[in-house]
């Protein structure tokens, strides 16, 4: 299993951390040891003092495939839910301004939360939801994922152009913006069109 992320999906988002909005998907990837659910222990990771939260609606993929035309993309959904992809914002500045990989801000152990899965709804649901993200009870971040740059089919068909999309794979969609710090003892809930499918607080 593997876990695909789009980055800079929202273009308030690619603003407020001075980022062009791209032509094509932003895609990199991070290892299945990255992936925690909501009943995970997640400690705060001693490498970083910049950890970001950066709330997103997660997809699972239900089928195998590759070079996918973006009108058969819903086929190969399984389940979707709201996860968060963890950011060593020190870490990724620093190796974006050296020009370098920045794996190491972006793919550690339980790097990727992932919420309580819920059976995809049609294609027209996927695409007209909401997600928001809680810490310590104030929302910090609200979502619409009709505000994508890169539709959920234009995404699914582009990342099978160059890797093969497994069952069990996850993609991260982009996060809205609204991202900050998060700290030890912090508490993060996530909600799906109001739906908590995630309710955890950092060690
Ligand atoms: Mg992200």
């Amino acid at each position: 299993m593997k876990v695909f992320c789009i980055g800079r999906n929202y273009a308030d988002h690619a603003k407020e951390l001075n980022n062009p909005v791209p032509q094509e998907p932003v895609i990199f990837m991070k290892p299945s040891t990255a992936v925690c659910d909501p009943g995970s222990n997640l400690y705060y990771p001693e490498f970083t003092d910049e950890l970001h939260y950066e709330c997103e609606m997660v997809l699972k993929i239900g089928k195998n495939g590759r070079h996918i035309p973006e009108r058969f993309a819903y086929q190969y959904l399984d389940s979707w839910t709201v996860g968060v992809d963890f950011t060593a914002r020190d870490w990724q500045q620093k190796l974006k301004k050296q020009g370098l990989p920045w794996e190491i801000s972006k793919a550690f152990d339980h790097s990727a939360l992932v919420g309580a899965l819920l059976p995809v709804p049609p294609i027209s649901a996927i695409q007209q939801a909401e997600f928001s993200l809680e810490l310590n009870g104030q929302t910090v971040q609200q979502g619409k994922t009709a505000d994508m740059i890169f539709p959920v089919e234009k995404i699914i068909s582009y990342i099978s152009k160059f890797f093969t999309l497994q069952i069990g794979d996850y993609i991260f969609t982009g996060t809205p913006p609204g991202v900050g710090l998060v700290l030890p003892y912090d508490r993060l809930t996530g909600y799906l069109n109001k739906e908590q499918l995630f309710d955890i607080t950092l060690k």
